[in-house]
């Protein structure tokens, strides 16, 4: 397994590109506080209560709310969980009715977007090579970035996307389909070699059943590769509530290395690789220096001088988590 990790913290730790993702989380935010009470709290008409989603204990301590939204931690498994959350048809709506930024997202960020993504065709090609028409699809594909660099890399690409508007983008490169995970199967009607999810477990409420699902997508042996917030990270951990990873409403769970393990193994996957990635120490040491986060200045490569990119993810303290699952 490995643990080197892949850095780009400079390129994100700038001032510019935080300014303009600023503006994309204050639009987000400003859809969020459509579905708040007077208080300022997520309206609980929308809410229910719920049981650790990874390990399904109801013992957990209350961590801190952000934007309306209560944050808990189980007390078992250490998975931070939205707690109350939305209802299923809550938050199916509150998706329709959203306008999808990450397409404006990944278009001003294509620089950092593309490394990221080929480090992490780089990890799936570890496992199993692109020959022979082998098939990837790309679970919320956005505006096809990613499948971009995959069928660059001679992948045979397959996209879902319930964004319209994505999707007539998607669609003139790629076998494209606005439908939900649940359609896939039937809707392809073929299994995959690989199925990819982007910063998006977080966003499912039952990871369990969502692995469910892959499986029966994926061809025996397939691979399952996705990135997601590490909950672990030196980040999260020192900013709480200040860090972006805490939205409120749509990351309803953020795991840790050992939740990854968990789900995998419930689930029959074997785990090939969990890879801590990004290290924003530029941010982290803003804040330290008594700045703000995310608009500071601070070019320093090492946490107070100490600790550098390779130290931080070696202990798996980076900001997010690529892994890779084998079907068993
Ligand atoms: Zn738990």
């Amino acid at each position: 397994m490995s643990k080197t990790g892949f850095d780009l913290a400079l390129k994100i730790g700038s001032k510019k590109l935080h300014i303009k993702r600023q503006k994309q989380l204050d639009a987000a935010y400003h859809y969020h506080k459509s579905f708040h009470d007077k208080n300022g709290n997520i309206d609980s008409k929308y809410l229910e209560l719920r049981n650790c989603p990874v390990c399904n204990k109801n013992n957990f301590v209350f961590l801190f709310l952000k934007n309306g939204g209560n944050y808990v931690q189980c007390k078992n498994c250490q998975l931070v969980y939205l707690n109350p959350c939305f209802t299923d048809v809550h938050l199916e709506n509150f998706y329709k009715g959203m306008h999808n930024m990450q397409a404006a997202v990944v278009k001003n960020e294509s620089h950092f977007y593309r490394k990221i993504y080929s480090y992490g065709i780089k990890n799936i090609n570890k496992f199993i090579k692109p020959k022979n028409e082998k098939k990837i699809l790309d679970l919320g594909c956005s505006s096809g970035f990613f499948l971009d660099i995959a069928k660059e890399k001679k992948w045979k690409t397959f996209g879902i996307e319930l964004n319209e508007k994505d999707l007539e983008i998607t669609k003139k490169n790629h076998n494209v389909k606005n439908i939900n995970l649940y359609q896939a199967k039937k809707e392809f009607n073929l299994k995959f070699d690989v199925i990819t999810m982007w910063d998006v477990i977080e966003h499912v409420k039952d990871p369990h059943e969502l692995l469910k699902t892959i499986k029966k997508s994926l061809k025996p042996g397939g691979l399952f590769f996705f990135q997601t917030p590490n909950v672990n990270s030196l980040a999260a951990r020192i900013l709480k509530e200040k860090c972006n990873v805490f939205d409120g409403i749509e990351h309803v769970n953020l795991f840790n290395e050992n939740n990854i393990y968990t789900i995998a193994k419930k689930n029959k996957f074997k785990v090939l690789l969990v890879e801590s990635v990004i290290s924003e120490i530029p941010i982290i040491s803003n804040y330290l220096n008594y700045d703000h986060p995310y608009f500071g200045n601070s070019k320093e490569k090492k946490i107070l001088g100490i600790i550098n990119d390779k130290i931080l993810h070696k202990n798996y303290l980076g900001y997010k988590i690529q892994a890779v699952f084998k079907s068993m």
